[in-house]
């Protein structure tokens, strides 16, 4: 009940603040305060946020459907090792790879596809684009899917702008020039901060509901670290893991249901 009445008040400061939010930190996502509870399809009652349809912070659906997702990599270490245990798992994740990297390590996004992984745009270098041109942004994103559909054969259909920082008319263009749907997310354990293991995984616990988007790094031992039990706990509670594509076609329109109902797992064993 607390995090929803959390939530809501999230969702109240949103809208309040100005769509443009002041540069963050260089090195990592910080936690954008208009990237999570702006969502056109959050699980809270819509609320009336100005925000373009081609954006997508957390899904709607009946079940407790989540997706992970792992930005920056891929990494030549810690990305296979994180292939490896998400395959022991039979998890389907998304990957939001850095273009210099996709094209440095393109075996890893062959075997991250292979596996049944999703991957997506997430810039060639990680600059900050809502402070960039739409020429200089444009040959971030297209050198990106040109190296993504090198190592891999498929063309991605979703972007994750580095920091969760872009403007609106960044998201319109990009969508009717390359297709893109914006990817943000609900859940932020700021992993990137290397809190140590077992912080990074009870916040991803406590965070982490039915329709989640849950970012992490897939370049911080740290987040590796914490993954088996991140994954363990969430199986435990229920879960089941689709990619971001996957989970968006799960997506129903919200219905009016007691607070109760929407904030929990759906079809946990009784017991
Ligand atoms: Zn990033």
């Amino acid at each position: 009940m607390y995090a929803f009445l959390a939530a809501i008040f999230l969702i109240c400061s949103a809208i309040s603040v100005p769509a443009q939010q002041p540069a963050p930190a260089k090195t990592a996502e910080p936690n954008v305060p208009t990237a999570a509870p702006s969502a056109t399809a959050s699980q809270t009652p819509a609320p009336t946020v100005s925000e373009p349809k081609t954006t997508v912070s957390s899904v709607h659906v009946d079940g407790p459907y989540i997706a992970l997702t792992f930005d920056d990599g891929p990494n030549e270490k810690l990305t296979p090792r994180l292939l490896d245990l998400l395959a022991q798992h039979h998890i389907h994740a998304t990957f939001f790879v850095v273009g210099e990297n996709a094209a440095r390590y393109p075996e890893i996004l062959q075997r991250a596809v292979r596996e049944g992984h999703e991957i997506g745009n997430h810039s060639w270098s990680h600059p900050n684009l809502a402070k960039m041109s739409d020429d200089a942004v444009r040959s971030q994103i297209k050198r990106t899917e040109d190296a993504i559909v090198k190592a891999t054969g498929i063309r991605p259909t979703l972007l994750r702008p580095p920091y969760g920082s872009i403007t609106a008319h960044q998201k319109r263009w990009l969508h009717d020039e390359f297709g893109y749907e914006i990817v943000l997310w609900d859940v932020d354990p700021l992993d990137w901060k290397n809190p140590g293991p077992s912080v990074v995984t009870n916040r991803v616990l406590k965070e982490t509901r039915p329709g989640s988007i849950v970012l992490s790094h897939d370049i911080h031992a740290q987040t590796i670290e914490s993954e088996p039990e991140t994954l363990r706990e969430l199986e435990a509670k229920g879960f089941k893991f689709v990619t971001v594509s996957e989970l968006l076609k799960m997506q129903t329109a919200p219905t009016p249901k007691p607070v109760n109902a929407a904030v929990r797992p759906a079809a946990s064993p009784s017991g």
